[in-house]
């Protein structure tokens, strides 16, 4: 991790995936491309981050509001494969399961925290 980067306003903890918005977004007033500097985060809500675009030609600003997701890996290969007994097994349990899906694999997908 480089610690070498321009200033860039104060928040110390720059989320990586800010990157991947330069080049994307545009300037709903002029079109013109955002840079990295002219995003700036201003909030966060859940998977929700609201960020501050000022365009560098045209002076206008705008609230883009980028919804993020953590990544599942996948399992390494060779480990962690679902064999033929854990299929039938899976099989069994939801053959006999009568609740809902929800109960099955677990209350909502938000973390409990
Ligand atoms: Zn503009």
């Amino acid at each position: 991790m480089t610690s070498a980067r321009p200033h860039d306003g104060g928040m110390s903890e720059t989320p990586s995936w800010l990157d991947g918005l330069v080049g994307n977004v545009r300037c709903a007033a002029c079109g013109r491309l955002y840079a990295r500097g002219d995003l700036k985060p201003v909030g966060q809500r859940d998977q929700h981050w609201f960020i501050r675009c000022t365009c560098g030609a045209c002076g206008s600003q705008g609230i883009a509001v980028v919804m993020v997701q953590t990544a599942i890996e996948p399992p390494p290969a060779g480990r962690g494969a679902i064999t033929v007994d854990d299929v039938l097994s899976a099989h069994e349990l939801l053959r006999d399961y009568t609740g809902n899906v929800d109960g099955l694999f677990g209350a909502g997908s938000s973390r409990s925290r």
